[in-house]
């Protein structure tokens, strides 16, 4: 007969794995926050040069406190864009992954309880059978 703790645990456990399905369909991913920086090319003729920056864009990371900058060519920006939305998508169900699999640890500790209960508990019942049951000495009705 299934407990209403197992039961709970069978859905928290197909909800999972329907997230581990989704991220085996993930497609290319990166890391990072992509960027519009205004930059200067270096030609002192060029408008960039009088303030007027060019438009690039770049992909930000943190490494150990410090901020890795990759340059992004233009004609990669839609596809670099869809990495970053990928990565956040796998990130997301990562963490759905986790606060299920903690949620099934946690539906296991009343039936592993009631287990150990049992367990202790006809350990015990042993225990008191083979203590005083042995011990008892039966009157003696021979005796008197
Ligand atoms: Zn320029």
């Amino acid at each position: 007969m299934e407990r209403k703790g197992n039961l709970s645990i069978g859905v928290l456990r197909v909800r999972r794995d329907a997230k581990v399905k989704e991220l085996a369909n993930a497609k290319p991913m990166i890391e990072g926050s992509l960027c519009k920086v205004g930059t200067r090319c270096g030609n002192p003729n060029c408008r960039c040069a009088r303030g007027e920056k060019h438009t690039a864009h770049i992909l930000t990371r943190k490494i150990a406190g410090k901020t890795k900058t990759n340059y992004v060519p233009v004609g990669m920006l839609e596809e670099v864009q869809a990495w970053v939305d990928e990565h956040r998508r796998v990130k997301g169900l990562m963490k759905k992954i986790s606060r299920l699999n903690e949620q099934i640890l946690r539906a296991h500790v009343p039936t592993s309880r009631a287990v150990a209960r049992n367990r202790d508990l006809a350990s015990r019942t042993r225990a008191k059978c083979t203590g005083p049951c042995s011990g008892t000495t039966f009157p003696d009705s021979s005796s008197g």
